[in-house]
């Protein structure tokens, strides 16, 4: 028996095998090689494995999201036999007499380099394209399986830690639970975690080692263990442990059709985060009375170019048809610092966390901001839709994303389409900035939204997906608890309400505190809502105290 010890991220217990993620190595190397034909053979296969893996694709794309989907993938299929590039392939296997990978990888770079240079803004967004071609080309050659799991049961999947673009492309059918040696309990691989409502235990460091590929271990998501092969006495306890919780998830359901009161009759709002519109199931299973946070960015984080107006406004329509009227709280564009997408091809930042993210990105490509915010206004006939704009930190910044609004609204009134000239505008207090000008901002928008994964790290310096700050980062900081009761007293004042869609909205021990500062909604992933009533309906608001701020 093993026992790693890492941080609980996600609760529950699960076991299977436990399966590293395999990553591409993208540092490809020269190498000489003496066989050249049969260097050509090996590219030719690979050239034939990712025609039937984009025909497989674009089938799929086709049947899920139509023609202009399925284009895409078609798009790749012609550039994998596109004879400049596969001549070019050839020609530096033979001049340097070199391994396909690097003749790949020169031609792809090369290629890339050309259409980015290129005036014409289609023709620049190529360069990704032959990027991502090439690198399907790699991985073939190296024999990497895509998305990352190439296992034919569930598995436990191990990683350093997982980017949010490789989350957004996993299997999920196929993951039983995470563990990561690196990573945090607000990293985007936990958030993903906790919206499955699987297992997962972070921060596992060197303790976890690819040497224990294939071997059979239990996960427990509460106490941050990872056991390889327990003995007997631990499997059993572990095995109790998830029959109780499975026991109760039964007895939670009980609390499904229950509103969310106190018991001296305060209501607190209980939303769901959502991901993608894949999540709404999760969401109505679970009873969750909103959506509070959908991170629109899985469009942008799953594909390989510029989503569409059609494309967004499908998802969604989707999203706000499938909540017959309830409020769907859809997050503008949230990507930069850890989330980042080829496509944009972004200047690289030494401090991205405080970089060009979000709302920086959308005002400084209003055409970008422009596309999403028609779908948004579209999708806004099919449902309660309100827009939320991420990392405010300005007034102006606001005003500017109103003005976006305004001209968008004119234009569908314009070409006839229908939507809610209604639609509430919302924007998220992540940042200090907005805590201290809260009062000022409450006048322009119609809620406001707490991101306490976001608004810890500005307040207490503490980069969130860092592992290794133990106590200094601290959730329940008197700073952060004060900030929340700022922003909602400014929310208040200006007759607005206010919610939290950071992690912290899910953990119950904050609860009296929540009630005790007003705030008006919680939003939390969809496995948390039946706990979160629950609780709420065993609470007294009127008993409950701000304690927790003092320091
Ligand atoms: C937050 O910062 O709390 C938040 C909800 O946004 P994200 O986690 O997507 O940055
Ligand atoms: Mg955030």
């Amino acid at each position: 028996m093993i026992v790693m010890q890492g941080k609980g991220v996600s609760k529950g217990v699960s076991n299977g095998k436990l399966y590293f993620y395999k990553r591409v190595d993208t540092t490809v190397t020269q190498q000489t090689v003496e066989d050249i034909e049969a260097e050509k053979a090996r590219f030719a296969e690979a050239q034939e494995k990712a025609m039937a893996q984009l025909g497989v694709l674009a089938d799929k794309a086709r049947e899920e999201a139509g023609d202009s989907a399925a284009l895409l993938f078609e798009t790749h299929a012609m550039f994998v036999e596109d004879d400049d590039y596969v001549d070019s392939v050839m020609e530096i296997m033979e001049d340097a007499q070199c391994n396909a990978e690097f003749a790949v990888r020169q031609t792809g770079d090369q290629f890339a380099a050309m259409f980015k240079a290129m005036d014409d803004a289609y023709m620049q967004a190529r360069s990704a394209d032959i990027l991502d071609v090439s690198q399907r080309l790699i991985n073939n050659l190296m024999g990497v399986a895509e998305g990352g799991i190439d296992a034919d049961e569930p598995v436990i999947l191990a990683a350093d830690d997982l980017a949010p673009s490789e989350t957004i492309q996993l299997d999920k059918s196929k993951i039983l639970a995470f563990a990561t040696s690196g990573g945090s309990g607000n990293s985007h691989t936990a958030i993903l975690a906790r919206t499955m409502a699987i297992p997962a235990v972070c921060g596992l460091g060197e303790e976890l080692k690819e040497e224990y590929e294939g071997r059979a271990a239990y996960i427990d998501g509460e106490t941050g263990q990872v056991i390889i092969e327990p003995d007997e006495l631990t499997e059993k306890a572990l095995q109790t442990k998830y029959e109780k919780q499975q026991e109760m998830k039964a007895l939670l359901q009980t609390m499904k059709g229950q509103e969310d009161v106190t018991l001296d009759g305060r209501e607190m709002m209980v939303y769901c985060n959502i991901g993608s519109p894949e999540d709404v199931d999760a969401v109505l299973s679970n009873d969750g009375q909103g959506i509070g946070l959908f991170r629109s960015e899985f469009l942008y984080l799953a594909s390989s170019d510029y989503p569409t107006e059609d494309e967004q406004f499908e998802a969604y329509k989707k999203v706000a048809a499938a909540m017959e009227g309830k409020r769907v709280v859809i997050r503008t564009l949230d990507i930069g610092a850890d989330k980042q997408v080829d496509y944009f091809q972004m200047e690289k930042e030494e401090n991205p966390a405080m970089g060009v993210r979000a709302i920086r990105i959308c005002l400084n490509r209003p055409e970008v901001f422009r596309t999403q915010l028609r779908a948004l206004y579209r999708a806004s006939a099919y449902g309660k839709v309100a827009i939320m704009f991420p990392m405010i930190t300005s007034v102006w910044e606001v005003k500017e994303c109103k003005r976006a609004c305004a001209s968008v609204m004119s234009e569908l009134e314009a070409e006839g389409i229908p939507f809610n000239k209604d639609t509430e505008i919302g924007i998220m207090i992540e940042t200090p900035a907005s805590v201290l000008i809260a009062d000022a901002l409450a006048k322009e928008v119609d809620f406001f939204s707490v991101g306490t994964n976001d608004l810890t790290q500005y307040t207490l310096a503490c980069d969130r997906q860092a592992n290794d700050l133990g106590k200094f980062f601290d959730a329940h900081h008197p700073a952060v608890l004060r900030a929340l009761k700022i922003a909602t007293d400014a929310a208040h004042a200006n007759g607005i309400w206010i919610g939290i869609c950071g992690e912290l909205g899910a953990d119950v021990t904050l609860l009296p505190t929540f009630l005790a500062i007003g705030i008006d909604e919680l939003s939390v992933t969809p496995s948390s809502v039946l706990p979160l009533r629950a609780e709420i309906r065993k609470s007294i608001a009127k008993t409950c105290t701000l304690d927790l701020l003092e320091c």
